[in-house]
């Protein structure tokens, strides 16, 4: 295996397989996967001999299948890390610190760690659990996943219903990293043509543009005012969108933006130009599935790609639905997601109104205590990837310290 690029996955879910059946068949990578969730390693270890299918649908509405097969699937992280030079954490937020644990031990010097998606807070977190090891090595955040993709059979047929076209990255190098091949062209290769990655000026830019801000602001606008009663279908999450939730969204938005700009004013040299707000974002990137482009609420509500998407419920008998705070738009969505961004508009001392009312309900549905008025001291703050959490209480500790923000 000499002289092949050594590829970890690690993870089991839909974007895994994507990923790991995608590096298999470049005849120069050799890819392992490693999975630690419950039985999941043995099950695709067990079918491992006869590969297993990735079904690709085409924009023009053609389906390729590609055969492909990793070199090894284990939930043993001493088999699976020596010598690796990427490792891509293509799982939920919530279990990326359970990878950065069991890697941290076996990782080589140079090693690329890439959050595929990252979700904010990730560099925050590896750099805590890898310790003086992250020095020496890189991290890339990706600001969502390449596809959208499903598994239709584990460990055997992975779908990917669409590429996104383009997709930024950004770069926070260890300042005794020692790379030679250049990081973006090689994350492309591994990824294959599509979607084009695009090298965002540097992490704290992407943390402002992660995703996650879109659920809770919509959560909040849904069912704040909702008086209990089980409703008899599923409310559809994006075509349902009212003023009020698009009023939220846009404001939560404004002030990752205002925050951009404050840091590109008390950091003299940093380019955020890359923070855009989330209107203007749907934009760029949805520009052919969206019908209506007049404002934020009519782009998400005639966006092809959220054709009959619903919002989390629960049957609670035969018929009826409750709203399911516990799903990942709020579990996930809020303390890897819209606490850390709020934790850098303080460094940033940027006042956030419409972050603060949103964060402020949403803990109360998670049963938590993120922040206390408009401050993010709460008892809760260790379970999120907010900056404070690991002791960033100036806006220059973000920006300096052992590593490089804004390597090319
Ligand atoms: P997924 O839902 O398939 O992930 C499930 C996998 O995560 C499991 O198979 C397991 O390997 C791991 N996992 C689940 N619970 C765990 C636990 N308690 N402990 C440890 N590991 C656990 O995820 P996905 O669809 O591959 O998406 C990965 C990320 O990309 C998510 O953050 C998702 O929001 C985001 N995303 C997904 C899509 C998509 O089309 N699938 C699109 C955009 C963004």
């Amino acid at each position: 295996m000499s002289g092949k690029l050594v590829v970890l996955t690690c993870g089991g879910g839909n974007g895994a397989h994507c990923l790991a059946g995608l590096a298999s068949v470049r005849p120069d990578i050799e890819s392992r996967v490693l999975t630690m969730y419950a039985d999941e390693a043995e099950r695709w270890a067990a079918n491992l001999d006869s590969g297993f299918i990735i079904t690709v649908h085409n924009d023009d509405g053609s389906i390729k299948s590609i055969k492909t097969k990793p070199s090894l699937v284990t939930k043993d992280p001493k088999k699976a890390v020596p010598g690796v030079d990427y490792i891509f954490i293509v799982v939920p937020a919530f279990a990326h610190a359970m990878y950065f644990e069991a890697i941290a031990p076996y990782i080589d010097d140079n090693t690329v760690i890439v959050g595929l998606p990252g979700q904010a807070g990730f560099e925050f977190e590896c750099v805590n659990l890898l310790g003086d090891k992250a020095k020496r090595c890189t991290m890339v955040t990706f600001e969502s996943l390449p596809w959208a993709c499903r598994l239709i059979e584990f460990g055997k047929n992975v779908e990917i219903l669409g590429f996104k076209d383009t997709l930024g990255a950004s770069l926070l190098k260890g300042k005794e990293c020692n790379l030679t091949k250049p990081i973006i062209e090689t994350t492309q290769y591994i990824l294959g043509e599509k979607p084009k990655v695009r090298h965002v000026q540097n992490y704290i830019a992407i943390t402002l543009m992660a995703k996650s801000i879109v659920h809770p602001p919509i959560m909040y606008g849904k069912w704040s005012q909702w008086d209990g009663k089980p409703l008899s279908e599923k409310p559809l999450f994006y075509q349902g969108l009212d003023e009020r939730q698009a009023e939220l969204l846009s404001g939560v938005s404004d002030e990752c933006v205002a925050t951009a700009k404050a840091i590109e004013k008390k950091v003299p040299g940093l380019d955020m130009s890359d923070v855009i707000h989330v209107f203007d974002w749907y934009l760029n990137y949805y520009s052919d599935q969206i019908t209506d482009k007049s404002n934020l609420m009519m782009a998400m509500r005639t966006n092809k790609a959220y054709d009959g998407l619903v919002h989390p419920m629960k049957e609670i008998e035969p018929g009826k639905y409750v709203p399911d705070f516990t799903y990942r738009y709020m579990a996930e969505d809020v303390p890897e997601g819209i606490v850390p961004m709020k934790g850098i508009a303080e460094l940033a001392g940027v006042s956030t109104p419409y972050l603060d009312e949103v964060i402020t309900w949403c803990q109360g549905k998670l049963n938590k205590e993120f922040l206390v008025g408009n401050k993010l001291t709460g008892k809760d703050l260790k379970d999120t990837r907010a900056p404070q959490k690991y002791g960033y209480n100036k806006l220059e500790d973000l920006f300096t310290g052992s590593f490089e923000v804004t390597p090319r």
